[in-house]
Parts: structure tokens; sequence; C-alpha cells
């Protein structure tokens, strides 16, 4: 039963944080695709705090720099420049020496404040990998409370551990295999690659993205699935999101591409 609740644990919190990744911090926060309710955003930002250590300003100033720099020189991490290998092994480490440069996130992430709470608690990321960490070592301890403290330290730095590289994987394959495999709807360097898309709540359709970026559904076709949909259309209903529907011109350019009214199109233009 224990490993039944540690196994639940690790894939529900990698599963939220992919989700809260691609919702708040992806389409709502770096491309203004959607507006979050301001509790349901601090939620979001509170979970990957706790369960990644990402930072806001830095998540969004990379992947702006990364749309800017699409795959030439200036990309923080681009398969054609590094390598398809050393994206998927090495993403954290890209991820983090773009992180540091402080041009780099004066420049592309100026919208995005830096209060003295965030540099005080969300913005250190270090503190919320910590309390997470504790928190997974707690949860460890409530499931089996007869055994030592050393078990449940030990055991909950692996449940931690697993959902992290887990995590860690999915973003490495958006980076690496979604700019190198797969297939395409639109003439960018961008690929999908649908089974990425399941593990990463719909990021894997990343030829679809880098061609509407500010679009807040990355699927096109019937046969793409975006996990990452249901949850904006569920907090639209509960009145906790604003979605910004595609220009007409954008939607006009999508039919024409993909040679069928495309899923998106159709749902935006019903709205
Ligand atoms: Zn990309
Ligand atoms: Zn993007």
């Amino acid at each position: 039963m224990f490993w039944l609740w540690a196994t639940l644990y690790v894939l529900f919190f990698f599963q939220l944080s992919a989700i809260f990744t691609t919702v708040y911090l992806h389409r709502a926060a770096t491309h203004k695709a959607l507006t979050l309710n301001p509790v349901v955003e601090l939620l979001m930002r509170a979970e990957l705090w706790l369960y990644t250590g990402i930072v806001t300003r830095e998540w969004v100033a990379v992947h702006r720099k990364h749309h800017h720099f699409t795959d030439v020189p200036g990309d923080p991490h681009s398969p054609y420049i590094e390598g398809l290998w050393e994206i998927i092994i090495g993403n954290p480490w890209y991820y983090k020496r773009e992180a540091g440069h402080k041009e780099t996130i004066e420049h592309y992430a100026k919208d995005i404040p830096s209060r003295w709470h965030d540099r005080l608690f969300l913005d250190n990321g270090m503190m919320g990998i910590l309390i997470g960490l504790g928190l997974t070592m707690g949860f460890v301890r409530w499931l089996s409370p007869g055994h030592a403290w050393w078990y449940a330290a030990a055991l909950g730095l692996g449940l931690y551990l697993t959902q992290a590289i887990l995590y860690i994987l999915a973003n490495a394959l958006i980076n690496g295999a979604c700019h190198a495999l797969g297939y395409k709807n639109f003439s960018n360097t961008a690929t999908n690659l649908r089974w990425v898309a399941w593990l990463s709540a719909g990021e894997g359709l990343h030829n679809n993205h880098h061609q509407f970026p500010s679009a807040s559904k990355l699927s096109m076709r019937k046969t793409e699935v975006d996990p990452g949909w249901p949850v904006i259309r569920l907090l639209r209903k509960l009145s906790l999101a604003q979605v910004k529907p595609l220009p007409e011109a954008a939607i006009a350019r999508q039919s024409s591409a993909i040679g069928q009214i495309p899923e998106l199109a159709a749902e935006e233009a019903a709205q």
C-alpha cells in the first residue's frame, strides 16, 4: 500500500507541475494568451516553487529569448546549435546558464514584478525546494509512522527527486526532441510529438505553439490532444480565467496551412 501511495504522490506532483507550467508559466505569464484569477495564479506559482524551484521571472525571460532566437545563435537551448542529446541531458544546465544572465531577465521579463516579498519567498527557488522536500518527508512519515526518522527522510528525498527528474525530463524532451523529431503542421523549426504532449500537458505540440505563440490551445488537429486545454476551459467556466481569442487573420492562416478548419479555429470562432 505504501508504494501505491508513493507512486501516486510522485505522478500527481509531476503532472500538477506540468499543468501549472503550461497554463501559468507558459501560456499566461509568458505569452499572455490568457489571464488567470490572482488567487489561482498564486496557487500555481506556489506549487511550482515547492516542487520545481522555478522562479517565474527567470522562466519567462529564458523562454521569451528562446522564441526571439529560435534555433539561431542566441537561443538558450537549441538542439540545432548544441546537439539533440546535449539538450536532452543538459537542459537544466542550459536553462540555469541563461537564467543567471541579469541582462536576459531585465530585457525579457520587464513586465514580471519582483517585489520585496517575491525576493524573500517565491523568487527564492532554493527555499521552495527545501520546503517542498520537507513536505514530502512529512508525507512519508505520515504514511509509515512506525519507522525511524531517517527512513522518512531518505524515502522522502527519493520521492521528491523522482518527481523532479520526471519533470526535468519532460521539459528536456520539449526543448530537445520537439525541435528535432516528430512531425510538422507548419514550417518552423519546432516539431510536434503527441506522446510528449501527453506527458507535458500539451507542450509537445511545439510546432503548433511556435507558429501561434499567443494561442491558448495548442492542439490543432482532431488527432492532437492538449491536456492543458480542458483545464483552461474549466477555469474559464468557473470565471477564474479569461482567454484571449486569436486574431481572425491567425485563424485563417491556420485553416489554410492545415487544409481543414482546425479545432482551435473552430472553437475560437465559436466564442
Ligand atoms: Zn521551442
Ligand atoms: Zn512559448
